[in-house]
């Protein structure tokens, strides 16, 4: 009761839409936009057996550690949609304080072994990287309660970038990290970016997934997989990059 109490009373300035379905499905899902560009880090939690995933704590990690406590959670994974800094950043202070098994994809290993330059580069400073425990890999699937968190490897944004798909009574939720926003993708001029990988990742899997599909973003507004298919310029081909 605790639980639901706290969902219903949490309101999202961006994302409204997301706490009503984490309610509808019983899952607690608090999205926190962390740093000074706002990643969108997210603790997806399972009611009934108090664990969580927490996906992308860029920064902010006491912020996002004292919400996990809050919820009652025990933190079983910490994995990350790609090794930009904004995503990665405050992983190594988050799992000192929640633990977690740390994972991210090898083909960001690059990104992750220059983190220290990615942040000369934006203003961010990192004194630690994140102890890795595993790497992540398509179609590898994470236990939440009941459910899977299913790992879908989507390249272009950054080489090792990925997208987490959970199903609960057969609606999906997903966490595509910087591969899609709410009307446009991400960029991919960064270093391991390709165009041609970020639409072939968008065309060929995440617009695979249902219409109705929620989509948690990297940054800003959440999303739906129907609404990104119809109206979004870069996948109707309207834009071309
Ligand atoms: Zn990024
Ligand atoms: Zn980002």
């Amino acid at each position: 009761m605790a639980r639901h109490l706290i969902l219903r009373t949490v309101t999202h300035d961006l994302l409204p839409v997301r706490s009503l379905l984490a309610m509808m499905l019983a899952m607690i899902l608090q999205t926190i936009p962390v740093g000074p560009l706002q990643c969108n880090c997210s603790i997806l939690g399972d009611e009934e057996t108090g664990t969580a995933i927490v996906i992308d704590p860029g920064d902010e990690a006491e912020r996002v550690a004292g919400v996990v406590r809050k919820l009652g959670l025990t933190v079983s994974h910490i994995v990350h949609t790609h090794a930009h800094i904004d995503h990665i950043g405050g992983s190594a202070e988050f799992k000192r304080l929640c633990g977690g098994k740390a994972l991210l994809h090898e083909g960001d290993q690059w990104l992750y072994e220059h983190l220290e330059m990615q942040g000369q580069m934006i203003g961010m400073s990192i004194t630690e990287a994140v102890a890795l425990d595993a790497k992540l890999q398509e179609g590898d699937r994470f236990d939440l309660g009941h459910d899977k968190l299913e790992v879908l490897h989507t390249p272009g944004h950054s080489p090792g970038s990925c997208t987490f798909v959970i199903e609960r009574d057969g609606r999906q939720l997903v966490f595509a990290g910087d591969t899609l926003f709410a009307g446009s993708i991400g960029r991919t001029d960064l270093w391991g970016g390709d165009s041609e990988e970020i639409l072939s990742s968008l065309r060929g899997k995440l617009m695979e997934l249902d219409d109705d599909a929620e989509v948690i973003t990297g940054h800003g507004a959440s999303t739906t997989i129907g609404a990104e298919r119809r109206n979004n310029p870069f996948i109707t081909g309207q834009y071309r990059i």
